[in-house]
């Protein structure tokens, strides 16, 4: 791959390789934009088989953080970074400290977080490197996992299509197929079944589907079943691509609102798919935002407060509620208006005037 026609193809401001012979760390930083503010997203620790598939995912994930925090109104740009290795394996102390004084280096232009691979633990262990981490514990003063904000935020999301396709924000007596009952979709059944939902689940992983089932009562279904189930709201919370050309001519629902990334296997012409079926679509970035929110929250000038964070979680409830409307108005699909609901926000605050004072 030629790198530099790669990322000037969609404009990344800089991708940084991260080497350090005694820890073993292999690392890829990109930083994809820092218009909006410091570029903030997760680092992925994942044995990829190929270098090029790292930096392909490093790539697509910093730029999905850039729209990510700029549909939620966030002072944040777009980052991201992967480690090469099998966490279970090959993570150690050394190695995550090694990996935390490149993002040091970078001086605040990137701020990490827990992600795929990586806990709140491992975050505690690079703040001890570095002041530029984020989702670290609540015991050091940082907002934690954001797994259950996620959660919350998909529900708030939940309720502006809810407005907009029954006229009301009560999802008591809804039908919610939950594909996905790990950290957030466990948790977004339990606030699905506190607001009275009839929810059914699904998930690879038996004993994710038996908890679910038994505390929260939810109903359990095969998971290849669960996308065509007959029900108001599909809920993709496991892998990216759930929404395909074989799913989406199988759904029966009225409206997907999930929190699984990269949810439309073929981008806008699965959005147009989605739409030509009737199925009102919540674009994922704007839905699952809730955890970066609740993380922006550790940057506020008086430090994280958990009710003020729930408060900004809240705020999905509007963002969706724009997006479907500025998708109507415009006669365009949600992905589409939720894209432009992004670029139009980098684009005006891009364009103020950069007032200095005199040195
Ligand atoms: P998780 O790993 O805790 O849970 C994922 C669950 O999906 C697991 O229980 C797994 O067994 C199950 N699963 C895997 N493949 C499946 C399949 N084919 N069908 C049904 N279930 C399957 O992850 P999570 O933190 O709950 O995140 C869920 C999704 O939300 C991911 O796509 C993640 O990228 C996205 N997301 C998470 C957060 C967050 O705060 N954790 C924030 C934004 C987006």
């Amino acid at each position: 791959m030629d790198v530099f026609d790669r990322i000037g193809a969609d404009d990344y401001e800089q991708v940084v390789y991260c080497h350090d012979r005694g820890s073993g760390l292999r690392a890829i930083i990109a930083v994809h934009s820092t218009r909006l503010g410091p570029a903030l997203g997760g680092t992925r620790f994942y044995p990829y088989a190929t270098e090029d598939e790292g930096l392909e995912d490093v790539l697509r994930l910093a730029r999905g953080m850039t729209y990510k925090a700029a549909a939620a109104g966030l002072d944040l740009g777009g980052g991201k970074a992967v480690i090469f290795g099998d966490p279970a394996r090959d993570k150690s102390e050394a190695m995550l400290r090694a990996y935390a004084r490149y993002v040091d280096a970078l001086g605040g232009r990137y701020l990490t977080a827990e992600d795929v691979g990586t806990t709140q633990d491992d975050m505690d262990l690079v703040r001890r490197e570095t002041r530029f981490v984020t989702g670290f514990s609540r015991e050091l003063g940082g907002s934690g996992d954001p797994s259950a904000a996620t959660a919350y935020g998909v529900l708030w999301a939940m309720k502006a299509v809810a407005v907009h396709l029954w006229g009301h924000t009560s999802l008591a007596g809804r039908h919610v197929a939950v594909a996905g009952v790990g950290k957030v979709g466990r948790a977004l059944v339990g606030h699905l079944v506190d607001e009275g939902a009839r929810v059914s689940v699904a998930d690879v992983t038996s004993a994710a589907v038996e908890a679910a089932v038994v505390d929260a009562g939810a109903e359990a279904v095969a998971v290849e079943k669960i996308h065509a189930l007959d029900c108001d709201i599909y809920a993709p919370c496991a892998l990216g691509g759930a929404l395909n050309d074989v799913t989406i001519p199988e759904l029966r629902c009225a409206a997907v609102v999930g929190s699984a990334n990269n949810q439309l296997a073929h981008g806008r012409a699965s959005a147009e798919l989605l739409a030509d079926a009737g199925v009102v679509y919540a674009p994922d970035f704007v839905a699952n935002a809730g955890g970066l929110i609740n993380i922006a929250e550790e940057l506020a000038p008086g430090g994280y407060h958990p009710d003020q964070a729930q408060a900004a979680v809240r705020r999905i409830f509007d963002t969706v509620t724009s997006v479907l409307q500025a998708a109507d108005v415009g006669a365009v699909t949600t992905a589409e208006a939720a894209d432009r609901l992004a670029e139009d926000r980098i684009a005006a605050l891009s364009a103020v005037h950069q007032i200095r004072p005199p040195t």
